[in-house]
């Protein structure tokens, strides 16, 4: 069987059907000519919200990484997470984390506050919880394993097994970890969804999401909405993420032996309290890889923590994650500031914890930024 790594450089390569270019020629047109006014006579693409020679490449290597039926490129990992809820009906029974990503708890508890969606937001952690709430009128359960940003982990198999049980669909955000060290349609999710503003593209130079489906049938779906509504991401960005995709495996497998090593360094560090780094229990069933996300709290609470990313060198103090530089961030006061203060205290968010995208430079001038900004908040 091809490797996931050969397929990633080979998807797309030498498909041009004009000249037989190598790599894919990036298509802007907006809209394309009909030989006649008769749709029996168009040929694959007609208008650029609809489809894309670039995003429908895109959307190939992703479905065939992810192991789907299909896939829809979207504009961004919020638009994706978006054209999930459009599947729903009206006052839908939604079932979340309590600790997902900020962006998408906001535009959850906002549906929620409109009356388009009824969202529970639990500790999935907690099996007997997601039991309890996950019942035959639930429509859509969705799960982010390992959450950001305290790295919590869900079982996807069990609470998978439970959403199609109660005959809801399932729905994985599979961003920090990529189909690289977790596969969640193989764990029994109905649908993926990736921002793939983060790995997938890897240069901080995209914003773009992505939905895969595991059925026809859901791809066809969520294609129908993605064209309604106009979701669809644009085709230069298509073709910087299907460049980016090329070396996934090789930044993955970079920021992911950094990452191990900034954590073995963290660990041992008598100025850090708390590491939170999925590499034990659940993870090791079902990731492959820890991956190159993790957070960490210092003695001296929020105060001490913004002495540290004040500091750090070679980190730069952003909101994202997932590109080949490093990068540091308060979650409580940046990417997950559009929470409620309730919900924030909830998932156990506060000013105290430090959050770390690992990039690929060299290991050693990392830890030593590291060593050198934790030593300023020790006398
Ligand atoms: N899901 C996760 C886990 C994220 O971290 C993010 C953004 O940080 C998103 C979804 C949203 O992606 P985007 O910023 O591309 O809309």
């Amino acid at each position: 069987m091809t490797s996931p790594t050969t397929k990633l450089v080979q998807s797309g390569i030498a498909w041009d059907p004009a000249y037989g270019a190598v790599v894919p020629p990036l298509y802007l047109s907006s809209t394309y000519v009909w030989p006649e006014a008769d749709v029996a006579s168009k040929g694959p693409y007609d208008y650029g919200r609809t489809n894309n020679p670039n995003r429908d490449l895109l959307a190939n290597a992703l479905a065939e990484l992810d192991g789907g039926a299909g896939a829809v490129v979207t504009s961004s990992g919020m638009a994706a997470i978006d054209l999930v809820l459009n599947l729903l009906p009206s006052g839908a029974h939604v079932v979340a984390p309590h600790d997902c990503y900020g962006g998408t708890h906001r535009l959850l508890a906002a549906r929620h506050d409109q009356g388009k969606i009824r969202c529970d937001f639990v500790d999935q952690g907690d099996l007997d919880i997601v039991r309890a709430i996950v019942t035959p009128g639930t429509d859509l359960v969705m799960v982010e394993t390992p959450s950001n940003p305290l790295m919590r982990l869900t079982d996807v198999a069990a609470v998978c097994d439970l959403a199609r049980e109660a005959g809801a669909l399932s729905v994985v955000d599979n961003t920090f970890l990529t189909p690289l060290r977790q596969r969640p349609l193989e764990l029994g999710s109905d649908m993926a969804v990736q921002s793939t503003t983060k790995y997938l593209n890897g240069h901080s130079d995209v914003v773009g999401g992505v939905v895969v489906a595991k059925t026809d049938a859901l791809t066809e779906r969520l294609a129908w909405w993605a064209n309604a509504v106009g979701l669809t991401g644009s085709p230069f960005d298509a073709y910087q993420t299907l460049r980016g995709l090329r070396t996934l495996a090789l930044r993955v497998n970079a920021a992911e032996d950094n990452a191990k090593a900034i954590v073995a360094f963290l660990r041992a560090h008598e100025a850090v309290t708390d590491v939170y780094y999925p590499d034990a229990g659940l993870a090791t069933q079902q990731q492959s890889g820890p991956g190159a996300m993790l957070s960490f709290r210092v003695d001296g609470g929020a105060d001490a923590a913004a002495s540290v990313m004040k500091r750090i060198a070679l980190f730069r103090l952003a909101a994202s994650l997932g590109g080949v530089e490093s990068l540091i961030c308060q979650p409580a006061t940046m990417t997950h500031r559009g929470m409620a203060p309730e919900a924030r205290a909830a998932a156990g968010l506060d000013e105290s914890l430090i959050r770390i995208s690992t990039g690929i430079e060299a290991e050693d001038d990392l830890l030593d930024a590291l060593e050198k900004s934790l030593a300023s908040i020790r006398p």
